[in-house]
């Protein structure tokens, strides 16, 4: 398909801080483009060399209406969450926590040593159907791997040539990893019933022949049959794709939620010490709210 065909939009990532101090990228959220069907939100962190406690430090926080969806390439991070779930997260390993009605967890690089920290995080919105549900936090160890054309993909979340990722999701949804170690040539077959979009995150690989650096976040809108991949050298490229999400999403601090209302809820919650109950044995500080006036004022409009 040529880059006439639907929407084919090249958007930059914004650098934001996380924890206390870490650079990240942040892809979407995007000033042009809020959602990839339920993807609603795509941190890219490292790869960075860290020194001594100067890794990944996010204390105890709170999550409403999302599932949060670790993608670990290099390096370890330790989550903690209210439910009492302490899981160390690994390379090719995937963390999903559904926040349902409400939970609260931190994150954290090990402690007292240096460490290397490259992954993603994505957050998922939850349909009005499932958004009140429990929370829970699974851990996958092993996702399903097809190679193609030189290509090695890891399918995350959803389905891809027959192949299920075991991740729990609950909208049509897609989330692959495409990597390669040399030249590679293939093209991807898409449901066209998504819209997608693809983000480098190591490398310069060709996609439908745009070069695409870190940090660029190409959107395909629906209606692709297919995504041409070329490569000359090593790459990584994380594809995520869904239907698009039919419901209008408010997206503010860690919640997803409908109403400015529900924000403010939430944020009481935290804040007097309800609903999210307590993460035991985190490094870091439990997390301020911001200040919910300029959501509230948006919410007046
Ligand atoms: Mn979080």
């Amino acid at each position: 398909m040529s880059n006439l065909d639907g929407q084919y939009e090249r958007l930059e990532a914004r650098r934001a801080v996380i924890g206390d101090g870490f650079e990240i990228r942040r892809a979407v959220p995007n000033r042009h483009r809020r959602m990839v069907g339920a993807w609603c939100f795509l941190d890219h962190a490292g790869p960075v060399d860290y020194e001594p406690d100067r890794g990944l430090n996010i204390g105890p926080h709170p999550h409403i209406g999302l599932q949060t969806f670790t993608w670990m390439i290099e390096g370890e991070v330790l989550h903690r969450d209210s439910l009492g779930c302490e899981q160390l997260i690994r390379p090719g390993q995937v963390n999903l926590m559904t926040a349902g009605k409400g939970i609260s967890h931190s994150e954290e690089s090990p402690t007292g040593r240096a460490g290397r920290l490259h992954s993603a995080q994505l957050w998922i919105a939850l349909p009005d159907a499932e958004r009140h549900r429990e929370p829970d936090f699974h851990h996958y160890p092993i996702l399903p791997i097809i190679d193609r054309g030189g290509c090695r993909i890891t399918v995350l979340a959803g389905a891809y040539e027959g192949e299920h990722s075991p991740a729990k999701v609950y909208t049509p949804i897609v989330g692959l990893e495409l990597s390669t170690r040399g030249r590679a040539q293939l093209t991807l077959p898409l449901d066209a019933g998504f819209e997608h979009a693809a983000l480098t995150l190591e490398g310069t690989p060709g996609l439908n022949g745009e070069i695409l650096e870190p940090g660029t976040l190409l959107y395909l809108g629906p209606g692709r049959m297919s995504l041409a991949l070329e490569s000359s050298a090593a790459s990584r490229t994380l594809l995520i794709g869904g239907a698009p999400f039919s419901e209008e999403i408010l997206l503010w601090w860690n919640f997803v939620a409908r109403t400015p209302a529900e924000m403010e809820t939430a944020t009481r919650d935290w804040i007097e010490g309800r609903r999210f109950g307590k993460v035991h044995g985190a490094r870091g500080k439990p997390l301020i709210a911001p200040d919910l006036k300029g959501l509230l004022a948006k919410g007046a409009r």
